[in-house]
């Protein structure tokens, strides 16, 4: 049991592929890595090893709360550092992972909630038939919840993004850039209210989360601090709050900062507690704090 809960995006927060590493530093001068994931026999995610001793200490105090859009079969392949954490949660919000396994209450319950939005095999449809063959690289449904593609970044038209967007909002689903991943994803399919369900559950009274997309927005609005590093998508849209403090560093240096920070403030009690009411309203697809979700 503790009384603070650190909520945490995975990809490009705390773990980073060699792409995203942004290790722009001599070579000789570079930190030392600890791979995390291992994908078809080779290494594909890190944290620096000072990260890794914080992220250990994390998982140990019982407090830290892995919070993604992975699928759980992606998630799996994550071997952070320390005691697996008690909940987790994956698929941006469909599944809530309890000792390892997926709650089957809260699943149902998202389920539930899909009817409001267009049907994941309609948005798939759409999104195939915009998408240039020239930079679709791949395209996935993941967890038979939301859909995604992979693109040659480079290639993709200026524009397609918004427009695509502009086309998936009224019914229901929102747009997210990470990487070379363009995910459509149900409204109503959030990470904050399955956060919010593991702080109803744990019985913690103080919430510090990060994140550094879209899809992380609404989680950082609902905690009482936190923290976004200095890249990705909202970094690049200039997304602030003033309770969450806006890093400068960028790529792994950047999971290595949040990762002490939530160290400090989990080991320290967490400061006072602030009024996430006070946050401004989010830019896209800003829903109301997960505190009023019927979930
Ligand atoms: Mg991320």
């Amino acid at each position: 049991m503790t009384d603070a809960l650190f909520a945490s995006d995975l990809d490009r927060t705390l773990i980073y592929s060699a792409g995203a590493l942004a290790l722009d530093c001599p070579d000789a001068e570079a930190p030392r890595l600890l791979g995390v994931e291992t994908y078809r026999g080779a290494p594909l995610s890190y944290v620096t090893e000072a990260a890794a001793g914080h992220l250990a200490s994390l998982a140990a105090s019982g407090g830290f709360v892995p919070v993604t859009t992975r699928t759980r079969e992606q998630f799996a392949r994550v071997r952070l550092p320390g005691p697996a954490p008690r909940y987790a949660v994956c698929a941006n919000g469909g599944h809530l992972l309890v000792d390892g396994e997926s709650d089957p209450v809260w699943h149902a319950a998202v389920r539930g909630r899909l009817g409001d939005c267009a049907p994941l095999a309609e948005v798939r449809s759409r999104m195939l038939r915009d998408a240039g063959p020239d930079w679709l690289l791949k395209e996935r449904t993941a967890e038979d919840l939301f859909a995604y593609l992979v693109v040659d970044r480079a290639r993709l038209p200026a524009g397609w993004l918004d427009a695509f967007a502009g086309w998936a909002g009224p019914r229901g689903w929102g747009v997210s850039m990470q990487g070379r991943k363009v995910y459509a994803v149900p409204s109503v399919l959030t990470k904050e209210a399955a956060v919010a369900e593991v702080v109803r559950r744990s019985g913690a009274t103080l919430l510090h989360a990060a994140g550094d997309s879209l899809l992380d927005a609404g989680m950082l609005a609902a905690a009482d601090t936190g923290w976004r590093p200095g890249h990705g998508e909202l970094a690049d849209t200039g997304w602030r709050l003033p309770h969450i403090e806006a890093l400068p560093e960028r790529g792994v240096r950047a999971g290595e900062r949040i990762a002490a920070a939530a160290h400090e403030a989990l080991r320290g009690g967490g400061g006072a507690r602030m009024s996430a009411g006070a946050a401004s309203p989010l830019p896209a697809g800003g829903e109301a704090a997960p505190g009023s979700t019927p979930w």
